[in-house]
This record gives structure tokens, C-alpha cells and sequence, in this order.
């Protein structure tokens, strides 16, 4: 990519999230990611070229030098902060403008400074041979997997905490917010499980209902995401007319209704076990009893059928995605609420020595000194700053962690075309390559814990209220 000849015909919109809006150049696999803010944020709006850049790289060096050691090697790829010509960015964002969603246009993309992540396009697998020969489009399933853990702190105020999982609390305060007009039955518990029946389901309830939390990509175009108003059958319908050359023999006999129904199974099959893989060791088969305690790993608002989530093994294959994502989103052992007073110990502290921000690394610099307050903090409160600091840094990595989405590439593999009949009769024959991804490891700032601690007593409240209303 040469910046000084950059053309916003090469560029398309590729999608976008709260914090940045990510094109796609159309014919390299890569993707930028910018900035956006609100139009009232004059703050932002107002930084300088080198605070917007300083402010990328601080997220490169955070992705490089925390989430990479923490996530694992293979999963983590960290991109490079560019500047771009102002003009190239004013014309692609002219050009992108009517491609975004409007419930997304309330914030506007950054076209003043001219910085960009610039990472490898995920929805592609180009490092793998044998798609080069392969005329199928790689497919890419993106999951935003949420928080997979129930909370066991001692300092949590409300017992429903340890019993219903977050996102699932979460939906009904976002529903009577109209933030989404239908609840999701999607619940992380079970696709942490590493139960593949309950993963099944938990898949299944994202396909159903996507929200923010599920998509699927074709060729790196976006065939399938969340639709609030659509005819969810008439989508899974269109869904599994794509899916179905991946996954069926082309003579197949089976009806449009039957053929629906497997494809759709197929690929869940197909997602579960990439989510369970040990890429590194496939055969050490070593598993982790999730540092849980049996209680803490189902959740009472999931529709599974109680057997079902009673007989569960709860075991995630060590090094998996799934076990990388949550011993990280675990890093928050004393929740929000055991949080909250050793956030006040450091606002007193930076208060009173303000230079003492810099030392503590409040905003950074992310390099592995920090990693080190992170991985190595008492595991006891002795009283002391640096334990406060090191809970706090370990909350915001932790929440980095339940923020994240996972990447799923599949290419269908093999000298033959892939489906013929004789693949039929050998299911265990791989007929697909994986690679598998995370992306979206911003480090969250610290004033949002302030934040977090009112919206979680909202969303408790709230669902408290609406289950319980005699209490
Ligand atoms: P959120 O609101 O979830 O915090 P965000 O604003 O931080 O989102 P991202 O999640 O990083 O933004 O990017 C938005 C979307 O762009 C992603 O959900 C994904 O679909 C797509 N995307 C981001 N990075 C890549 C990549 N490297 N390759 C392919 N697609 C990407
Ligand atoms: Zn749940
Ligand atoms: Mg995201
Ligand atoms: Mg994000």
C-alpha cells in the first residue's frame, strides 16, 4: 500500500462498530480502520494529527504487547497506525456515507487527522494454498462472544448476579430501551460450555438472532447480520441458498425446507469444532475443568433443557479461542462491584500525587511493564496503590476480553472440488481449512469504570424488576 497514492476507488465500507468505522480495499486483503466520534464531542473532534495517531498507536501497542501474550500468538494480529492523505480520506468518507446503517449515524468518521489502523483483512484467508485453486469464496463467521463466566465475588450486593449471566440481564434493559426489538436467546454460558450440544444451541440462537453479535461474510462481502425489522425465516431462508454449495452435493435430492435445515447444521458443526481447536497440538487433547466451580457455568435465564445443562461436561480444550477469551475475561474476579472502592483508592491516590499517573501507567504507555502489573498483581489486598492498580488494569484487560469479536475463516479444501458423493460417506474426512481470529482489542479507558459501575446497578435493577416484581 503506497500512502501517498491512495484512491478511494479502491475502498469500500465494510462495516463498522461503536468506536470505528473499518473499509475494505477491493482487491488486497486488507482493511483500515478509522476512527469515528460524535458530533458533539468536541474533544475529539479537536485533536491534532499527532494526539489521533499517538492515540492508534496506543491501541497497536496494546493489542501487541497485553492482548497478544494474554490471547495467544496465533490468534492476535495487531495491524500498523498510517496517515493517510487528508483528501483520500474526505472522499472516502463521502463515498461510504450512504453504504452505513442509520442506527450507526449518529457518529461521524474522523476525517480530520488522517491516522488509521491498517490491518489484515480477516473475512479473507489469504495465507492459505489451497484457496488459490479454490473458485468458492472463503466464508467468515464473526462472533461477539460476550462475557462467558458468572461472577463468584464475594462483594457482589445482588445474588441474581450468580445465578443469571450478564448478557442475558443485559437484553432485557436493552429491549425496554428499544435498543433491539426482540430478545436474544443466544446465552455465552453455553457457548463457553465447551459442551458442543449447548455450543450447538448457542450458535443457533445467534443465527436466529444476530443483533451485534453474529455475522457472516462471503468472498469478505457481509451476506448475512442483524436485521431488526426483517422476516427472520425469509433471511435463514436466503442464508442457507448461499451456505448451500459449501455444504451439499450439488445433485442433492433434498427439499429447499430439508436442505435448509442441514446446511444450517453443517455449519454450526463446522464452527463449534473451530472453536474448539488447538491449532498448536491437535492431538495432546489435554482439557481444562474451567476453573470453575460447577455453579458458576450455567445460566438460570438460558432456554436449554435443565438435563442438558446439568450432564454437561464443562470443559474447554486448553488453548482453544474459547479458553484464551474467558481465563482473560477472568482476569475480573472481583466484579464491578469488589472494583469500585479500589477505583476510588486510585482517584484519591492520583489526586493527591498527580504525577503518580504516569508511573502507574493509567493510559499507558501498554508495553511490558504494564503486562507485568497486569499478570503479576498481589493476589491479596495488602492496603497498598499497587494493588489497586494492578485490580484496575486487570479489569480493563478483562473487559477488553468480553468486548472482543472472534473471527472464523473457512475455505473449503481439497484437490477434488470439495463435495462429491464419496466425501458423503467419509464425515470425518476434513473438508474445510479454518483459521481462527480475534479482533476489536482496544484498551478501554479508564474513566469508563465509573460508568460500568452505574450501568451495571441499572441493568440488575431492571431485571430485577421485570423477574421478580414482588421483591
Ligand atoms: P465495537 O462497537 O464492537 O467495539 P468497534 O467500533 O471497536 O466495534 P471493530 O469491531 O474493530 O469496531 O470493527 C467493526 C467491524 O468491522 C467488525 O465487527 C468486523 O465486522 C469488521 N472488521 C474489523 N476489523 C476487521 C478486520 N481486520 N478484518 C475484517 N473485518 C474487520
Ligand atoms: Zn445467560
Ligand atoms: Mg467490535
Ligand atoms: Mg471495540
Amino acid at each position: 500500500m503506497e500512502l501517498d497514492k491512495m484512491d478511494e476507488n479502491d475502498w469500500k465500507y465494510h462495516g463498522e462498530g461503536n468506536k470505528s468505522l473499518v473499509v475494505s480495499h477491493v482487491q488486497h486483503a486488507r482493511v483500515l480502520r478509522l476512527l469515528k466520534y460524535s458530533t458533539e464531542d468536541a474533544e475529539n473532534s479537536h485533536k491534532t494529527t499527532e494526539q489521533a495517531f499517538r492515540h492508534i498507536q496506543n491501541i497497536v501497542d496494546y493489542c501487541q504487547n497485553v492482548m497478544k501474550p494474554l490471547l495467544g500468538e496465533k490468534f492476535v494480529h495487531n495491524g500498523e497506525a498510517v496517515k493517510l492523505p487528508l483528501d483520500f480520506v474526505r472522499q472516502l468518507s463521502l463515498k461510504v456515507q450512504q453504504e452505513r446503517p442509520e442506527s450507526r449515524c449518529d457518529k461521524v468518521m474522523d476525517t480530520l487527522s488522517g491516522c488509521a489502523l491498517c490491518l489484515p483483512n480477516l473475512t479473507q484467508l489469504s495465507s492459505c494454498c489451497c484457496c488459490s485453486r479454490e473458485h468458492r469464496p472463503p466464508l467468515c463467521i464473526e462472533i461477539k462472544p460476550k462475557c462467558g463466566f458468572l461472577p463468584a465475588s464475594r462483594d457482589i450486593t445482588k445474588d441474581i448476579k450468580k445465578k443469571v449471566c450478564r448478557f442475558c440481564m443485559h437484553q432485557h434493559f436493552k429491549l425496554a430501551n428499544g435498543k433491539w426489538k426482540r430478545l436474544s436467546h443466544y446465552c455465552p454460558l453455553d457457548l463457553f460450555s465447551g459442551n458442543k450440544q449447548r455450543m450447538s444451541l448457542a450458535i443457533k440462537h445467534l443465527i436466529e438472532e444476530p443483533q451485534n453479535n453474529f455475522n457472516i461474510f462471503k468472498g469478505g462481502e457481509c451476506i448475512y447480520t442483524c436485521n431488526d425489522d426483517a422476516d427472520v425465516f425469509q433471511d435463514l431462508d436466503e442464508l442457507a441458498q448461499h451456505l448451500r454449495p459449501y455444504f451439499l452435493p450439488s445433485g442433492s435430492l433434498l427439499s429447499r425446507q430439508q436442505s435448509s435445515k442441514v446446511v444450517l447444521n453443517e455449519l454450526i458443526q463446522v464452527i463449534v469444532s473451530a472453536l474448539l481447536s488447538t491449532w498448536d497440538c491437535p492431538r495432546s487433547g489435554q482439557l481444562r475443568k474451567t476453573h470453575l466451580s460447577e455453579g458458576r457455568v450455567t445460566c438460570e435465564a438460558s432456554l436449554l433443557h435443565r438435563d442438558l445443562l446439568r450432564n454437561g461436561n464443562h470443559c474447554l480444550p486448553k488453548d482453544c479461542v474459547l479458553d484464551k477469551i474467558l481465563s482473560t475475561q477472568m482476569l475480573d474476579n472481583l466484579d464491578i462491584e469488589g472494583l469500585s472502592p479500589l477505583f476510588k483508592r486510585v482517584e484519591q491516590h492520583l489526586q493527591m500525587f498527580p504525577k503518580e499517573r504516569c508511573r502507574l501507567q493509567m493510559d499507558g504507555p501498554y508495553n511490558a511493564s504494564f503486562l507485568e502489573k497486569v499478570q503479576n498483581c498481589p493476589a491479596e489486598d495488602d492496603g497498598s496503590i499497587e494493588y489497586a492498580v494492578g485490580k484496575v488494569h486487570q479489569y480493563r484487560v478483562a473487559m477488553t476480553a468480553k468486548d472482543c469479536s472472534i473471527m472464523v475463516a473457512i475455505a473449503t479444501c481439497g484437490e477434488d472440488d470439495g463435495l462429491d458423493q464419496s466425501l458423503e460417506i467419509q464425515p470425518m474426512k476434513p473438508r474445510f481449512t479454518c483459521s481462527v481470529s480475534i479482533l476489536d482489542l482496544d484498551p478501554k479507558p479508564y474513566e469508563s469504570i465509573s460508568h460500568q459501575s452505574r450501568l451495571d446497578y441499572k441493568i440488575v435493577n431492571h431485571y430485577l424488576r421485570r423477574t421478580q416484581p414482588d421483591n
